[in-house]
């Protein structure tokens, strides 16, 4: 080997001194997240897409290809808030997508706030209240974070630069965006009332001129009376002959083969149907590249951070399965998404000063008449009739209990009536392990587990109770935790919708979603080592310096950190 001269050597040195005493701190940090992507699911059908997107991600990615959440209710408001909080739900306080107050008497949608309401375009009235099902059990439109009980990553990165950070975030559903935003970013989402996006009065008095401007583009008409197609000839797709499946879901005339017609933009479910299709994510892409130039985000001294989560992925998901047409044609066309937005913040920003890092609130079970056809044995349940069981009945009459010992029940919690139980001087954990019982008696019941049993913490040390345990929250669980077996499914969530297949249990089908960090001259890599989701708002506070969230539980993920600081 030749000899080096020694006067090069120092030189060499001191470069390299340089190098890593010098941060390089993103100009933007981009957080995606895919509603209801399985961690396998952008591989399954790589072979088609193009090079800007997932395969730009695979190629010059770190791809964490086995994370998993590791608590039992895996729906989006609790994925979405543990990707921006570090913590799991019994820490973030944000258990399920709705629970039950029992000051309030009634269900509580996970952002709803009463101080707040939809800020209206004109006027500060509310005139777009939303019709999600789910949102229907809120008692008002107000949103706002306020029902997270940590700080996020946003909000750390706010605190470390003195709200001199741009924080924006944006999605189809409301509590894509909130979440993520944290306690002092803005947060935008989709109306299907008005099919623009919208925000609450907790983030603005008025809505941005450039908002104002975006919305009145009206892009949602360019899909007027049109139709979602095919992006291919059907012999291409991997499930090119079987489009119609009898346990897809025909949703209020959405149709169950293509081409799905949105309809005329003036038809009640022109806005919804927007949402179930590749339509919702392109909108929602739209939105964000006006954040992006608006905002000049990624052009300020500090670090920016912008959210966007897509959301066709689980519309498209629960009408269908992961495993149809419509799935597959998804994917394609959120690969080309994703390439639309690479392209333009790499035009705005460069994507060397950008890190992007992807996710998913979580999987995506398979629908189970799908999975009938694999023989793999699977099945539907209807737990909203359960409270009207002559077992639970007989329970009411043993424990001498005049009125009903079920106060509320909303998959996968029950609330027992507890003045009920106290006026009756009975044993509130003695009534919550008798009904556990009798619950745990149905078919396709893997666990029952009650409060009680989870707050003495005398439980075996399994899978399964760790992760009840880690959905815990004693302020917001309820009485008892009903977990189901593998591949039995609620067929009645948000409020009486039908699916084709849904998810919100323990198993690897729901938890294991992609991680990959991109951009900010990362290498691609791909790494079979076991994380959790929970590891990314961390690691994002360690690369801007920040403080972790305050109830974060997730690690620092060196081989993306030392692209940043050296060891
Ligand atoms: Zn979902």
């Amino acid at each position: 080997m030749k000899k080096i001269p020694s006067l090069l050597k120092i030189v060499l040195l001191s470069t390299l001194l340089f190098t890593l005493s010098e941060a390089k701190q993103p100009k933007l940090i981009l957080q995606i997240t895919v509603d209801q992507l399985r961690g396998d699911l952008p591989d399954k059908f790589m072979k088609k897409m193009g090079n800007g997107g997932f395969r730009y991600l695979k190629e010059s990615g770190v791809w964490y290809k086995n994370a998993n959440y590791n608590y039992s209710n895996t729906e989006t408001v609790v994925g979405h808030t543990t990707l921006a909080t570090g913590a799991n739900p019994n820490i973030h306080g944000m258990v399920s997508n709705v629970w039950y107050d029992r000051q309030r008497k009634r269900l509580v949608y996970n952002i709803e706030d009463s101080n707040y309401h939809i800020l209206s375009k004109n006027a500060d009235i509310d005139d777009s209240t939303e019709v999600d099902s789910s949102q229907a059990l809120a008692g008002t439109d107000g949103r706002s974070p306020a029902n997270i009980m940590v700080s996020t990553f946003s909000d750390e990165l706010s605190l470390f630069t003195n709200s001199q950070s741009k924080i924006f975030s944006v999605s189809v559903k409301d509590r894509g965006a909130v979440t993520l935003a944290g306690h002092n970013g803005k947060a935008f989402w989709f109306s299907k009332t008005s099919g623009e996006f919208i925000t609450s009065s907790f983030y603005y008095d008025k809505y941005p001129q450039w908002v104002k401007e975006f919305n009145d583009k009206k892009l949602a008409k360019r899909y007027d009376k049109k139709p979602w197609r095919l992006m291919y000839d059907k012999s291409k797709y991997m499930f090119g002959d079987s489009d119609d499946n009898p346990w897809e879901e025909d949703y209020i005339g959405y149709g169950r083969v293509f081409p799905h017609k949105y309809g005329g933009k003036e038809s009640k479910y022109f806005n919804h149907f927007l949402t179930f299709s590749p339509a919702g994510d392109e909108l929602t892409l739209d939105f964000a590249k006006a954040i992006i130039k608006n905002e000049k985000m990624g052009q300020h001294d500090v670090t920016d951070y912008l959210a966007i989560s897509f959301s066709s992925t689980d519309y498209v998901g629960h009408l269908f399965g992961p495993s149809s047409l419509e799935a597959e044609d998804n994917m394609l066309r959120l690969d080309k998404t994703l390439a639309s937005l690479f392209k333009y913040v790499d035009e705005k920003v460069g994507l060397q000063n950008t890190l992007i890092v992807l996710s998913a609130d979580h999987g995506a079970p398979e629908a189970p008449g799908y999975l009938a056809t694999l023989g793999i044995k699977a099945k539907w349940i209807s737990p909203l009739k359960w409270n009207k069981k002559p077992s639970i009945k007989r329970l009411e009459k043993r424990f001498g209990v005049g009125q009903a010992l079920i106060e509320a029940f909303f998959p996968p919690y029950i609330y027992l009536n507890h003045d009920v139980i106290k006026k009756n001087g009975l044993d509130l954990a003695e009534v919550q392990k008798a009904v556990a019982k009798e619950i745990m008696d149905i078919d396709g019941i893997a666990l029952t587990v009650t409060s009680s049993e989870l707050s003495n913490n005398t439980l075996p040390n399994t899978y399964l109770y760790s992760a009840a345990l880690e959905n815990f929250n004693a302020k917001r669980s309820g009485d008892i935790l009903i977990l189901f077996e593998p591949h039995c499914f609620a067929n009645e969530m948000d409020g009486g919708v039908i699916m084709a297949t849904n998810h919100g249990g323990p198993w690897t089908y729901d938890t294991f979603v992609p991680v990959i960090f991109a951009g900010s001259n990362l290498k691609g890599k791909q790494i079979f080592q076991p994380i959790r989701p929970n590891d990314i708002a961390p690691t994002l506070c360690a690369i801007v310096n920040a403080k972790p969230p305050s109830g974060s539980s997730g690690k620092i993920l060196k081989k993306v950190l030392n692209n940043f600081y050296k060891d």
